[in-house]
């Protein structure tokens, strides 16, 4: 006879599986202990971490407390407070319900809870290592819970070693906590990390308080309040003017019932209400509310990754677009919306597929192949490959004999220049060619070492999340190098000082707000090389646009510039600057021949 095969896992094993689910950061068990202290009815929360969360996390509240019958079972897979048959399911308003986040957490983690009832004389101090319980006992502490959690993952180091840097674990957190800040404005909250405060919030019940405290003074200046009442669902909240969108959805939160969610749908609902204010890799602030009836939506589909499924979501897409562009589109704030941050569209060659990719992923992904081979093959993709071989057989039109026999005829849309030479008509994009020829530019100076400072006065603030901090002070001696000045301001303020040189036309709030939305790491990548082609690239577009009457002299000056390039037929996107119309093909569409 053989030995059996199959055994029972023990309920270690089973419990450190299950925490997989729930527990897959430190922010995670940020989020499943504060939204605890939530259901707690606490008024005051606060969030301490050491080492991004890796060494400890303290969460305190001055909640209801648990009483000392519920402390071992609170700790058991399964046990909640909240829930006590399936039916409930479908009505739930709590946060958590499942009654997986202290039996996760603990299983993972040394766990240390002190907490107090306000009908009980003594509270009590509870430790949980190991799956084994290490303490019970009475203990003086204030009303409330402070569950103190460290070693995150000590016990599954194939886990651990999924986790990320310390800042980046930590700037996690800090996301998750600003959004359970922002979804209870009532709830005071103190975000504390290696002993810096990092975020308060004062719990005024004012949404707007608690944007002014979570974002900055500059953000929460910029919004318009956004109230719909569609008959099967409400939204209180704001949405940004478009002055301050970002590189990225870092500025939007949804919530379903004062739940954080994640929701395409919703997202692009409002991007779309947006056209005409919007570029291609922008995405603007929303903080919105939402209150559905209650068989619209499952808020139940996975709690812990957020997600949520309505139904009617058409009617909820379009309800929400047309909302929005009104709004944007209200008379009194035409002014504030700022024709300068108007896109010139035309010079922004990336666009629908952009808006369909995930939202984790970069918006910008420019890389950095020398751009050229980069060019080419955007261009192919796009260009039938036969088509655009020959084209390239048949351009010699910008070697410096061909440029003495262009015949300039005009211009076409403000946008077109159309040029005769040798049998063809080249027609060429302005702005397409000036950017080329701007970017080139541009990058030969920053490459000679020809940057120069240029002081701003008054300086330009720049209000940041946790994210944007990071990587500023990431690059800061990159952007000093180049000829940036950038002073810290305090709180999560720095001061643009000076701006490198020769960006005469640019806007360097938006420009560094770029950069720092679209900045990600690329292994081995260059920092240097990185920023400069984005600086050169966001310049370059900021120096042409609006600027469509090009004189017969401009244009002339404009063609003898690009021939002197490399590659003077693809923008720095791979655009192509010009295309080519042949005498025989006009004659074939005349019928002169056949
Ligand atoms: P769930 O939140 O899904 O019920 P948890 O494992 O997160 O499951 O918590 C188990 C139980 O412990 C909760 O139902 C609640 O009764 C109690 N509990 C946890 N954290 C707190 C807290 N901060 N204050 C009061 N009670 C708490
Ligand atoms: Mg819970």
């Amino acid at each position: 006879m053989s030995e059996p095969i199959i055994r029972l896992l023990d309920q270690q094993t089973i419990d450190k599986i299950a925490a997989g689910e729930v527990v897959e950061r430190p922010a995670s068990v940020v989020k499943e202990l504060v939204e605890n202290s939530i259901d707690a009815g606490a008024s005051i929360i606060s969030i301490e971490i050491e080492d991004g969360g890796l060494k400890s996390i303290r969460i305190s509240d001055n909640g209801k407390g648990i009483g000392k019958e519920d402390i071992r079972t609170a700790f058991l897979r399964h046990a909640t407070s909240k829930l006590r048959s399936a039916e409930e399911l479908s009505s739930i308003y709590t946060l958590g319900f499942r009654g997986e986040a202290l039996s996760s957490i603990s299983a993972v983690s040394m766990i240390e809870l002190m907490t107090k009832t306000p009908d009980e004389m003594l509270g009590y101090h509870y430790v949980f290592e190991g799956g084994r319980e290490l303490e019970f006992s009475e203990m003086g502490v204030p009303d409330g819970t402070t569950i103190f959690v460290r070693n995150i993952f000590y016990n599954t180091p194939a886990r651990k070693k999924f986790l990320k840097s310390a800042m980046t674990e930590g700037s996690y957190i800090a996301d998750v906590v600003e959004r359970l800040a922002l979804s209870h404005p009532e709830i005071a909250f103190r975000f504390i990390s290696d002993k810096r405060e990092k975020l308060h919030t004062l719990g005024t019940a004012r949404l707007l308080d608690a944007i002014y405290q979570i974002y900055g003074r500059e953000i929460s200046s910029q919004l318009l309040e956004l109230n719909i009442d569609a008959d099967f669902f409400t939204v209180r909240g704001y949405i940004g003017k478009p002055i301050i969108n970002r590189g990225n959805r870092a500025y939007q939160s949804f919530f379903v019932e004062n739940r954080y969610i994640k929701s395409k749908l919703i997202s692009q609902a409002i991007e779309e209400g947006y056209q005409g204010y919007i570029m291609g890799h922008q995405y603007p602030l929303a903080i919105l509310f939402f209150s559905f009836d209650s068989e619209i939506v499952d808020v139940n589909v996975h709690p812990s990754k957020m997600e949520v499924r309505f139904e009617r979501e058409r009617e909820i897409f379009d309800i929400l677009k047309k909302e929005v562009a009104l709004r944007l589109n209200r008379r009194e704030d035409i002014n504030s919306v700022e024709i300068k941050v108007q896109p010139d569209i035309s010079v922004n060659p990336v666009s629908a597929e952009d808006e369909t990719k995930p939202e984790n992923e970069p918006v910008n992904e420019r890389g950095f192949e020398p751009f050229e081979e980069k060019a080419l093959s955007q261009a192919q993709d796009k260009a039938e490959p036969a088509e655009l071989e020959t084209k390239y057989e048949q351009i010699t039109f910008m070697t410096p004999e061909a440029i003495k026999h262009h015949r300039i005829i005009g211009q076409a849309f403000d946008t077109y220049w159309i040029v005769e030479y040798d049998e063809k008509l080249y027609i060429i994009d302005q702005h397409a060619a000036h950017e080329k020829v701007l970017y080139e530019e541009t990058m030969r100076s920053f490459y000679d070492r020809q940057m120069t400072s240029q002081l701003i006065s008054p300086g330009i603030l720049l209000s940041l999340n946790e994210q944007e901090i990071l990587i500023l002070n990431e690059l800061m001696p990159t952007l000093e190098s180049i000829g940036f000045e950038i002073e810290y301001f305090g709180q999560k303020e720095y001061i643009v000082n000076a701006v490198p040189g020769n960006m005469y036309h640019l806007d360097p709030k938006s420009m560094l707000m770029e950069l720092l939305d679209t900045y990600e790491k690329k292994g081995s990548v260059d920092k240097l090389e990185m920023i400069v082609d984005k600086v050169a690239t966001i310049s370059c577009k900021a120096a042409i646009k609006g600027n469509n009457r090009y004189s017969y002299a401009e244009m002339d000056e404009l063609l003898g510039k690009l021939f002197l390039l490399d590659n003077p037929y693809h923008c720095p996107h791979g655009r192509p600057t010009m295309i080519s119309f042949s005498k025989y093909e006009l004659e074939k569409n005349f019928m002169r021949i056949v």
